[in-house]
């Protein structure tokens, strides 16, 4: 059962008097506990299709399933919602608040979260990224990929269903990359979400379960290694 599903998802983006079509009837979907990497050269609609699968922005024509629900037409505010409880985030260049110490990262995307035990459960993932130790440092105290796998645990802390990474290992050197991946996939497995990544690492696809390749707004390939 996908989690997540683009059903002939056609994008046009208005620049000037000129429409660009950045995706060409896009048709996609990830499951629960699955790693799709979806890779293609520079402008061929990657950014655009992770919009669409974040809820960050909203198809032309066609639609968006999420959790079996046609979310297509709902309005910005529902879709925050969404993406709040069932969306987590992981970005090429971490973006975690350097005030904040390691827990408190994680624990922020939760604040508005009652139904959670907040501190817990931040403490909880930082242990199993292997940060146990390093709950009180803020970004600037910690690597690369310390800052990576804090953003990572972050991602997870509302439980959602699908993790959105936007090269994930980008900034990060290739052993360390390496250990983001694996913890990447483990908890793909423990937590049972669906992992989207858009990627440029080609180390990356060793631990992909589906490769989608696009091309000019179009799919190309899908490859299960
Ligand atoms: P990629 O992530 O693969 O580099 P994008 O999804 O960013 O590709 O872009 C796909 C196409 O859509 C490109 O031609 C790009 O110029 C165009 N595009 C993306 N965003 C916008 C926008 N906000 N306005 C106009 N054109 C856009
Ligand atoms: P790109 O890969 O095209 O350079 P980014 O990696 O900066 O773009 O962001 C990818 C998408 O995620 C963008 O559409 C952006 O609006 C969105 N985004 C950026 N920051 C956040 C955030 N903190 N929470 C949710 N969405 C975000």
């Amino acid at each position: 059962m996908s989690v997540i599903e683009l059903e002939d998802v056609i994008k046009r983006y208005q620049s000037g008097v000129e429409t660009v079509e950045a995706l060409k009837g896009v048709d996609f979907s990830a499951d629960r506990g699955e790693m799709v990497t979806v890779i293609g050269p520079s402008g061929s609609g990657k950014s655009t299709m992770l919009n669409m699968i974040g809820l960050l922005d909203t198809p032309t024509e066609g639609h968006v399933h999420l959790d079996a629900r046609d979310v297509t037409d709902f309005s910005e505010d529902e879709l925050t919602e969404e993406r709040r409880t069932g969306i987590g985030f992981v970005f090429q260049d971490f973006h975690l608040l350097p005030m904040l110490t390691a827990v408190e990262n994680v624990e922020l995307p939760s604040m508005w979260n009652t139904s959670v035990d907040r501190h817990d459960r931040a403490v909880e993932l930082l242990r199993r990224v292997g940060l146990g130790d390093r709950l009180d440092h803020t970004p600037d105290q910690l690597s690369g990929g310390q800052q990576q796998r804090v953003a990572v645990a972050r991602s997870l802390i509302n439980e959602p269903d699908i993790l959105l990474a936007d090269e994930p290992t980008g900034n990060l050197d290739q052993d360390t990359g390496q250990t983001i991946l694996e913890e990447l996939t483990r908890l793909k497995e423990d937590e049972n979400v669906a992992i989207v990544a858009v990627t440029h690492d080609d180390q990356m696809l060793d631990y992909t379960d589906t490769t989608v390749r696009i091309v000019d707004g179009v799919i190309q390939e899908v490859a299960q290694p």
